[in-house]
Order: C-alpha cells, then sequence, then structure tokens
C-alpha cells in the first residue's frame, strides 16, 4: 500500500499511522457522510496548478449530506478548501508523474459508547486523503463497458452521500462477478442508479435521467451535465424511467467523478442501441473535457509551490 500522509483529526500522518477507536461511530454503525472531488493538473505544462473540479458543489453537498444526518459541519468552507490545498499539494510532492487524483473526506459522528441514539456530545472524526486516480482510457470510451442490472434493495435516503455503503458495496460486487464494470438498479421496475453513479439514458437524441429524489444520489455530474446537454441543444428530461425505457435505450452512460462519463454498450448481454457509444455521449463527453479545460478565474487553482513544498 502506498503510504501516503493524509489528514486525521487535526494531524497529518502517513496512511500506516492513521488510526481511529473502535468507538468510532463510523466504524461501529457507518454513522457519517462522505466525498469524493476529482482534481486535476491545468494541462499547461509550464505551470504546475490543479484544479479542483466542481469544489463548490461538492461541498455543498457535504454540508446538505452532514445537515441531513445532524453532523456538525467541523469547518467553513474555507477551512476545507485549505486541507484540500494540502492534501493535493502533498500528494503531487510524491507523485510527480500523476495529472490527476482524488480527494477523499469523511466524517462521522465520532467515539461513544456503543448506543445507537445519539451521543450527547462527540466530537466527528475527520478523515481526507487524496489517491491517484487516472479517467477511464480512451479505449475504454470507444468500446463502452458492460452492465448488468439488479433490484434496489438499498434503504430510501439515497441522497445523503453516507458511509453506510452496504448496499452499494454488495452492488459493486454482482457487477464484479457477472464481467461487469456496474449494476444499474431498479425499484419497482424504475431506474434509479448505478452502485457508484448516475445513469442515463437516450431516445431519439434526447437525454433522460431519473428525478433527483431521496431514491438517488444527486452526483455532482448530474446538474453538469444538464448543463453540457443545454450547451449542446439536447433536450434534457429528469422523469420517472421504466425498465421497459431502459432496455429499448438507443444509448445508456454512467457518470461519477471517477469514471467522468462512461458509455455503457451492452446491458445484461445485449447491446445498447447498436451497440457503440452514441452521439450524445461524445457530445457531453467532450463538454465535459471542455469545463475541465476551461481557464481558471483569479481565485481558483491550486498552484504548488516548490519552496513550500521543500519545506513540508
Ligand atoms: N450515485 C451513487 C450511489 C454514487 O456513489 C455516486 C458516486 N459518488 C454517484 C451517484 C455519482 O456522484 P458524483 O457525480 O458526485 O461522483
Amino acid at each position: 500500500m502506498n503510504d501516503s500522509t493524509v489528514y486525521l483529526n487535526g494531524e497529518w500522518l502517513p496512511l500506516s499511522e492513521a488510526r481511529i477507536s473502535v468507538l468510532d461511530r463510523g466504524f461501529i454503525f457507518g454513522d457519517g457522510v462522505y466525498e469524493v472531488i476529482p482534481v486535476y493538473r491545468v494541462s499547461d505544462p509550464a505551470l504546475n496548478v490543479w484544479r479542483p473540479f466542481r469544489i463548490e458543489q461538492h461541498l455543498a453537498r457535504l454540508v446538505r449530506s452532514l445537515a441531513k444526518v445532524r453532523i456538525t459541519d467541523p469547518f467553513n468552507e474555507a477551512g476545507w478548501c485549505t486541507l484540500i490545498e494540502k492534501a493535493v499539494t502533498l500528494h503531487v510532492s510524491s507523485h510527480a508523474n500523476d495529472t490527476s487524483c482524488l480527494i477523499y473526506i469523511q466524517v462521522t459522528r465520532g467515539i461513544a459508547a456503543r448506543a445507537q441514539v445519539f451521543p450527547a456530545h462527540s466530537t466527528p472524526t475527520v478523515l481526507m486523503m487524496a489517491n491517484s486516480f487516472t479517467p477511464p482510457s480512451a479505449l475504454t470510451r470507444e468500446q463502452g463497458v458492460v452492465a448488468v442490472t439488479a433490484p434496489d434493495a438499498r434503504w430510501l435516503h439515497c441522497d445523503i452521500k453516507s458511509t453506510s455503503l452496504l448496499g452499494n458495496v454488495l452492488m459493486a460486487q454482482y457487477a464484479a462477478e457477472h464481467n461487469a464494470v456496474e449494476t444499474v438498479q431498479l425499484r419497482n421496475g424504475e431506474l434509479t442508479e448505478g452502485s457508484s453513479s448516475n445513469i442515463w439514458v437516450v431516445k431519439a437524441g434526447r437525454l433522460f435521467a431519473p428525478p433527483s429524489n431521496h431514491l438517488i444520489l444527486e452526483g455532482i455530474r448530474y446538474r453538469l451535465l444538464e448543463e453540457l446537454a443545454a450547451e449542446a441543444g439536447i433536450t434534457f428530461e429528469a422523469r420517472i424511467i421504466t425498465e421497459a425505457e431502459l432496455r429499448a435505450a438507443d444509448e445508456i452512460m454512467m457518470s461519477s467523478a471517477s469514471r467522468e462519463i462512461l458509455p455503457i454498450t451492452r446491458l445484461d448481454d445485449c447491446p445498447v442501441g447498436n451497440g457503440r457509444p452514441g452521439p450524445v455521449f461524445a457530445a457531453l463527453y467532450a463538454g465535459y473535457q471542455r469545463m475541465k479545460e476551461r481557464p481558471l478565474s483569479a481565485d481558483e487553482g491550486i498552484k504548488i509551490d516548490a519552496k513550500r513544498l521543500a519545506a513540508q
């Protein structure tokens, strides 16, 4: 395991030395929330500047998740940004060839005697780490990926980005055991989402996604794809998608921080549409890459400072 430096409760320390109590409610009950933020190196090689992609939206979702489970937010936006900047700087210092990484943030309700009811007093446990990640390859995008379907057996608060992920874990494992990249879930015959992605359907040039409600996590790419569709002149509609509509789609796509946008070209051993990534995928993918590359505004971006790095 790569012994990177992680943030845990006010300290920066090697991952192998990071410890939490067995009484942490994150460990005992999965009583916590998390975020995953992709960070990209700006392509100009003369600069060593990194862009936390859609950071405002990611931090806003973290605030929403914390509020929904009533864990006190341990930081304000500036506080989170300072930690993220340091995590990225430390990561870059030991991964000179990386051009992207993922920031993982987890906040739990903290340590207390084991009882389900909230403790009267507890201090949230905060973990942050950066991990290398490479977006899907050109070959993967050109071929598309295989997905399988399964009933959605999760709870009814899927809008919370909770660390209680057993339902998602079982669905990810189900995909792996069926040589698929993702499990597309259906609740009462209606599309919800993947084990770790939002799912999109194209029919006759129009883009559809299930409504953003308690049955799905609103991915940061959910609103982004909506914007990109508008830019590309593609009609988008959020509405219930039946299993029959899913199976009759011209195109199916998945979106997530680590997968970006990926075409699903086989579903349960049947080709999706003509079995090849389609034009709506191509337009949205191009828009996504443009967003990653657009010029940074003055207050955006993490400039890796070689002197500061040497001092760390
Ligand atoms: N749904 C679920 C269940 C997920 O785990 C994810 C990935 N976090 C998403 C959707 C997509 O969210 P995002 O675009 O923010 O990665």
